[in-house]
């Protein structure tokens, strides 16, 4: 998602809006475990699974070991923050928690080498506290680096590309236990599909990243009428280094942030009332779900259009929040061409279901050369659509997935989506090499899940 980050509170009443939220973290430790079996969820509650066994090796050799002593299935976890099935397992659930940490640094190189369970939040500070930095971040830094880009994860910014992108080499204990080494220079292929491939080719254990100068960034945000920032919203993004937008349904008006280069060193950081927005907008479909012409008119009345807020700090600092409480989201990737007419329908098919008040975010990223990449060889919109954790959340599929599909979408792989096997062999143009790879690396399918055999359409 990630609405909520950036936006200050927008209604007046301050404090007077009482609702729930939901306060959990993802984890990668067992919901609860018995002698013979574990249960496992995600962070959202919309994938678990009663496995096997769920291991924390201490190093490479231990995971090594583990592959060529048992044939059974396994499933990597990172933070568990995806909110498809990408993890659930009858088998093992491996879990990297153990391996995590900046390996080595190279400035002259401008590149870094980390463990693959690295949080996104340790790898911004351990690398500010060697001047360095990720060049984008997405919207929460909990996140695993290696759970992270084997989904394609991304920020914002129409000349940055989604994390994956930046690395240039990497480690993976193959799913027969063997420690294999690929450079971007040397085993091109092999990295074109490993940077972006679900858990599915073998355990990663460390990337390379290239890096760039730890930097500060200055932080605007703004409303607008809904209309003026569609009209608005190519030229922000062709004139600022990041830029998003969210849509607060059924009021109207869209928030603007931008962040861009700051050559200051002052430091000024608002404490975050996005929860505080999060409850009024809540609060106020409660009180007037049913009359969405009343909730409209309430809520031009209510927003404070004059507000703006300022932010300066290091980049990781602004650019991944928290996000305490809690949803379900579906996101799809759209050509950059049609991302304005896509948004413009997704919002209209949003505001037919009078029960959704959780913001739409609205963001750019640049295209890659990745096989799996949503972003493969082109500069791509992404529409974010929520569902509050505890509400019904299949018309993000059903309803906005056919106006996702009209457009070109491609969906992101670690949200909620029901794109068949064949579909995504349609959008994909090097589907079918990434498969070929993947049935060398893994013969038996034993990296395999029933979310990523339906994916794949690999046979049970
Ligand atoms: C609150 C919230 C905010 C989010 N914001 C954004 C955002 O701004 N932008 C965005 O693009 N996405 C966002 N996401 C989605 C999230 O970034 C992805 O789903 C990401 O994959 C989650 O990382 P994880 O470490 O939890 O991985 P998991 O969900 O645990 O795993 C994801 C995949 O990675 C594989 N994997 C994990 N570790 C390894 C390993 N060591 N080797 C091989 N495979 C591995 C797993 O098998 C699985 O297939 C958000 C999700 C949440 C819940």
């Amino acid at each position: 998602m990630s609405p909520l980050s950036r936006r200050r509170r927008l209604f007046l009443k301050a404090g007077a809006m009482a609702a729930a939220a939901g306060l959990l973290a993802g984890r990668t430790t067992p919901a609860s475990a018995s002698a013979s079996t574990v249960t496992w969820k995600n962070w959202s509650d919309s994938a678990q699974c009663t496995a096997r066994a769920l291991v924390a090796p201490a190093d490479e050799a231990a995971i090594a070991a583990l592959l060529r002593a048992s044939g059974g299935a396994v499933r990597c976890v990172g933070a568990g923050h995806s909110f498809t099935p990408l993890v659930p397992t009858g088998g093992t659930i491996l879990s990297l928690d153990r391996l995590a940490g900046l390996q080595s640094h190279d400035k002259a190189a401008m590149s870094a080498t980390l463990h693959g369970g690295t949080r996104l939040s340790q790898v911004s500070r351990q690398l500010d506290g060697a001047g360095l930095a990720l060049r984008n971040l997405p919207d929460i830094d909990m996140q695993s680096l290696a759970g992270a880009i084997s989904t394609a994860t991304h920020g914002t910014g129409a000349a940055l590309p989604a994390l994956h992108a930046d690395v240039i080499a990497m480690r993976i204990v193959s799913p027969q236990g063997d420690v294999i080494d690929w450079q971007q220079e040397r085993h091109a292929d092999q990295m074109a599909a490993a940077r972006v491939s679900l858990g599915s080719l073998g355990i990663i254990t460390r990337a390379t990243m290239r890096v760039v100068a730890a930097h500060n960034l200055r932080r605007k945000v703004w409303l607008k009428p809904v209309e003026e920032m569609l009209q608005l919203a190519p030229e922000l993004a062709r004139t600022h280094r990041h830029f998003e937008f969210y849509y607060l349904p059924f009021t109207g008006y869209a928030a603007a942030i931008t962040h861009d280069a700051y050559a200051g060193s002052d430091i000024q950081m608002p404490a975050s009332q996005d929860e505080d927005m999060l409850r009024d907008l809540r609060q106020l479909r409660d009180w007037l779900g049913k009359f969405p012409q009343l909730r409209r008119w309430s809520a031009a009345r209510l927003i404070d259009a004059d507000l703006t807020e300022h932010a300066t700090n290091r980049s990781f600092r602004l650019l991944s929040n928290v996000r305490p409480t809690r949803f379900n989201e579906t996101e799809c990737h759209v050509p950059r061409e049609a991302g304005i007419a896509c948004v413009r329908d997704v919002i209209r098919t949003l505001e037919r279901r009078n029960e959704v008040f959780f913001p739409l975010e609205f963001r750019f990223v640049k295209a890659d050369d990745a096989w799996l990449s949503p972003f493969y060889q082109r500069d791509s919109c992404s529409i974010a659509v929520h569902a509050a954790h505890g509400e019904a959340y299949d018309y993000l599929t059903s309803e906005i997935g056919p106006v996702f599909r009209k457009h070109g979408g491609r969906p992101h792989w670690g949200k909620l989506h029901n794109f068949s096997s064949a579909e995504l062999a349609a959008l994909y143009p090097r589907w079918k090499d990434f498969q070929a790879l993947r049935q060398q690396m893994d013969p038996h399918g034993r990296m395999l899940n029933p979310h990523l055999r339906a994916l794949f359409g690999v046979p049970a």
